[in-house]
């Protein structure tokens, strides 16, 4: 009998689940170059979140599947790990002409699946691909150092990889978040096992399709499913060295005190509650669009997403016209052409954006602009649709403030100066992003010198930087020290190896030996 994970651990209203027809295809697994289906007796129902229509079911992979994940990519590192990084480079330019030729297929995935609009799915396959881009520059980014250090003794480093790695993704970014993963991880010379959201795999799968056209051998990427028991597997097995794990505060410090007391390498990105600086010399039409469509955009489930902003002084006075350009927004299924909102990922996540506005009205916060019961055509009205929503008068003791939303709601807070707003984000426990609103250099710089956040932005509400750089959010947005892509990427999947070595012509002119420790002077 097939039992609903969901419905028996997180629906209230329990579906019962239905088991898959030759319609509705279940999710496969990727093991060793193979697709194929699990034998697993536990399922995951996925429903399109703008219209809950069945898309597929996602299967909880049996404990014997996932040793034959891990098995595999133990086994495939033997030959991955030998093979010159030219070839890996060449992967790595197919891979990332292949993602961009299959766009439009993995957006449509990701709008059945996740619900974001389909030009914000295009950007998340986007900011994926620039990772895999960077990735084509591997040779140099794995280059080391290198010092002649005495007479005929030279000393050099060797980037190695580490061997089977796992990454573990969130359901909000079903492309651009496995990218952040899995290319880095084999280009540098890495086997890899994946597990996607359970809740929108179908970028992952479709990913792992092209990586193998690309030349991926068999079983150096592998695509795993499931919830809990997937991730326990995955702390656990001794054959997985270092975990990536991007999503939720409480699922990332479990999984980071599992993994590391299992004595693996854990970078993990956990949650946000991002925060906008708005100044009153700043321009104001460029300052309230950005606002709003950091805000709301993907229907704020974005881990950037600026879903707080504190208006300094007198820049208090635009709420009005932020509530209007909000109000604008058109709220609708995802391959709508005017859609600029989709809806939210599952029911109980929608309720829960409810229930925490609902917070904010009850701890004496005015709620602007009301985005609950908002209208959407018929065919979506069993949607997870919120619209775009406004708290005013937020004060940081408030549940609204304190807890991460993920939702398209913006709280408003007020400050009198600059000081007192840099103190406001400096307490928030969060330091994922931030940006300021300004025309001056001196109020940008003392911002940037001042706040204890790790990605900041000056007019530029998501300064979520290029591959080029790393994705460095801080504080309680992150546990473990080595970022995701660009240098520390690279440095997260190897370890270094240093060589010294002594190559003399002569023979020695004494034969007595020293004992002392050698000094190379
Ligand atoms: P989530 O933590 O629920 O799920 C992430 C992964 O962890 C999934 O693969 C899931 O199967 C697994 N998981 C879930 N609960 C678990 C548990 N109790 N024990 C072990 N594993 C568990 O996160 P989500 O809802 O998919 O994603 C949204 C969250 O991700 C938000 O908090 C957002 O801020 C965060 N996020 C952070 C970043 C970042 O870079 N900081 C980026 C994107 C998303």
């Amino acid at each position: 009998a097939r039992t609903c994970l969901y419905a028996q651990k997180r629906c209230l209203s329990a579906v019962a689940p239905k088991p898959a027809t030759d319609k509705v295809g279940n999710t496969k697994l990727y093991i060793n170059g193979e697709f194929f289906e699990s034998q697993t007796d536990k399922w995951f129902e996925l429903r399109n979140p703008a219209t809950q229509e069945l898309v597929t079911m996602v299967p909880q992979a049996t404990q014997q599947e996932l040793q034959h994940a891990s098995r595999t990519a133990e086994e495939a590192f033997k030959t991955w790990r030998k093979t010159s990084v030219l070839a890996r480079q060449r992967v790595m330019l197919n891979l990332q002409l292949l993602v961009r030729d299959h766009m439009d297929e993995l957006a449509i995935s990701i709008v059945t699946e996740q619900g974001k609009t389909f030009s914000d799915a295009k950007g998340d396959v986007l900011r994926g691909l620039q990772v895999v881009e960077n990735a084509c520059g591997i040779p140099s980014l794995l280059m080391g150092e290198q010092l002649p250090v005495a007479t005929d003794m030279d000393t050099f480093t060797i980037r190695e990889p580490l061997g089977v790695v796992a990454g573990i993704a969130p359901f909000n970014f079903p492309a651009m978040i496995p990218l952040w993963m899995f290319p880095l991880a084999i280009a540098t010379g890495n086997t890899c096992v994946m597990k996607p959201s359970e809740r929108d795999p179908g970028a992952m799968m479709l990913l792992a399709k092209l990586a193998e056209q690309a030349g991926v051998p068999k079983g150096v990427l592998n695509v795993v499913h499931g919830g809990v028991d997937t991730v326990n597997y995955i702390c656990d097995d001794p054959a997985v060295r270092a975990i990536s794990f991007v999503g939720s505060d409480h699922a990332g410090k479990y999984i980071f005190a599992r993994g590391t007391a299992n004595g693996k390498r854990v970078q993990a990105n956990l949650g946000a509650k991002n925060h906008g600086v708005v100044m009153d010399d700043a321009n104001k039409n460029h300052t309230l669009n950005q606002l709003v469509g950091a805000a709301f955009g993907a229907a704020g489930q974005r881990c950037m997403a600026l879903s707080t902003v504190v208006f300094v002084g007198k820049a208090k006075e635009w709420l009005p016209e932020l509530v209007e350009r909000a109000k604008k927004l058109k709220v609708s299924g995802g391959f709508e052409k005017d859609a600029d909102l989709g809806p939210m990922i599952t029911p109980q996540a929608k309720q829960r954006c409810h229930d925490l506005i609902q917070s904010g009205v009850d701890e004496g916060a005015t709620l602007v602009l009301d985005g609950r019961n908002v209208q959407v055509a018929d065919k979506y009205k069993e949607g997870n649709f919120v619209g775009p929503t406004i708290l005013s008068d937020v004060t940081p003791d408030m549940k609204c403030y304190t807890e991460e939303i993920f939702g398209p709601v913006l709280v408003c807070l007020f400050a009198d100066t600059l000081d007192e707003a840099i103190k406001m984000v400096n307490k928030n426990p969060y330091g994922n992003g931030t940006a300021i609103f300004t025309n001056s250099g001196a109020v940008a710089r003392k911002f940037t010198e001042e706040i204890d956040v790790g990605q900041v932005g000056v007019n530029v509400p998501i300064p979520v930087p290029l591959p080029m750089f790393s994705f460095t959010g801080s504080r309680g947005s992150i546990q473990g020290d080595l970022n995701f892509y660009g240098k520390s990427g690279v440095q997260f999947y190897t370890s270094f190896k240093t060589v010294t070595q002594l190559w003399r012509h002569e023979d020695a002119k004494s034969n007595r030996a020293d004992v002392n420790m050698p000094t190379h002077r």
